[in-house]
């Protein structure tokens, strides 16, 4: 990872002491267990230190998140409006965490947009978007939750850094790595992870906590979307799966039930792009997922309005699902040599 600059540290640091422990953090729309576990762990420590923290969530997540620690203090923004958008408006220190565009920030935009306080991003997306006055911007990192985990040290705030902080850490590392499987490449992220072991944390029942939380409805999905809803095209090195609105009533979907969908075509022999798209009531959200060379932010930004990072992406259109589907489909000649000329020698 590349050294975070001490001056914005320093003015960081300068808006904490100033801020009269008035701060809220704000993760991205539909939180992911980076987002959440960042904005969690770094809430924790920041109370431990004193101060009077709230986190902000556009929307809700998914409830294998919730036994983070101050899981229960989250203000949602989209089950309180006046709320979350009061706290936000009102704060002395507003910290965007793990998103690169103020589009990320939901129905919570306007509220981030406006406020001209003292106001700080950190975020491992590429290309971001200058909303916050004070940007710690660290594309080549793991997760957003390692990058606070080294910012809350350069802080000399690694004394509040408690167990409870701790899990919330390693889980956004876990969630943003595929369990150590791909951006572990820096042997700071190992090092990061002996650190939080020390702090005493059970690596094990929180990879338990997040994975082993589905329910049978879930599992059946999965089954039934591998057997009937995916479709594979070797001759682009690519598979995509849809779930629509009658497959996710089926199987009494709740939302993170289609979480990590996206990455099994990739244990297909030949395949290294890999998309999900999901039904939902007015849009169609997309994900995908590569190895290798291939990049899904751009593929994702240059057809489905959306972005993210070389080998994780997303988007959303509102055309119908089945638009949606022969556009996909229409789109893979077009990049062939792309996704050909990715070479894998594994
Ligand atoms: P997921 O497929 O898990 O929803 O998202 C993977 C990654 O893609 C996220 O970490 C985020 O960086 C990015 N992403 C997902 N959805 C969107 C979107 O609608 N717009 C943009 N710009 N990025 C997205
Ligand atoms: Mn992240």
């Amino acid at each position: 990872m590349k050294v975070i600059d001490t001056e914005i540290i320093n003015k960081l640091k300068s808006h904490l002491l100033k801020a009269d422990g008035q701060i809220v953090i704000v993760p991205h729309v539909n939180p992911d267990g980076d987002a959440i576990g960042s904005a969690l762990g770094l809430a924790r420590v920041l109370k431990n230190s004193g101060a009077n923290v709230q986190v902000v969530s556009p929307t809700n997540y998914p409830n294998f998140y919730n036994w983070i620690v101050g899981n229960e203090d989250v203000i949602v923004h989209s089950s309180h409006k006046k709320k979350a958008k009061s706290a936000v408006e009102n704060t002395k220190l507003l910290i965007c965490l793990d998103f690169n565009h103020l589009s990320r920030a939901g129905d919570l935009k306007e509220s981030v947009e406006s406020y001209k306080g003292p106001s700080v991003l950190i975020d491992h997306h590429p290309n971001p978007q200058a909303f916050t006055e004070l940007m710690i911007s660290h594309p080549e990192c793991s997760s957003t939750a390692e990058l606070v985990f080294q910012v809350v040290k350069l802080l000399g705030l690694q004394q509040f850094v408690d167990k409870d902080a701790a899990e919330a850490f390693f889980c956004g590392i876990m969630t943003d790595t595929g369990s150590f499987d791909y951006n572990v490449s820096d042997p700071q992220t190992f090092q990061t992870i002996s650190e939080l072991l020390e702090l005493g944390i059970n690596q094990e029942a929180i990879h338990s906590r997040v994975y082993d939380n589905y329910s049978a409805d879930r599992m059946r999905l999965m089954g039934y979307c591998l057997s009937e809803c995916m479709e594979v095209y070797p001759e682009y090195h690519a598979a995509m799966i849809y779930l629509t609105k009658e497959v996710q009533k089926k199987f009494n979907f709740v939302p993170g039930d289609s979480e990590s969908f996206v990455n099994l075509p990739l244990s297909i022999k030949g395949v290294h792009f890999s998309t999900l798209f999901t039904e939902k009531d007015d849009q169609v959200k997309a994900s995908f997922r590569s190895k290798g060379e291939f990049a899904v932010n751009e593929f994702a930004g240059e057809n489905f309005n959306g972005g993210g990072h070389r080998n994780a992406a997303g988007g959303e259109v509102k055309t119908s699902l089945k638009e949606t589907l022969d556009l996909y489909r229409s789109l893979l000649p077009a990049y062939q040599d792309k996704l050909v000329k990715t070479n894998l020698d594994y």
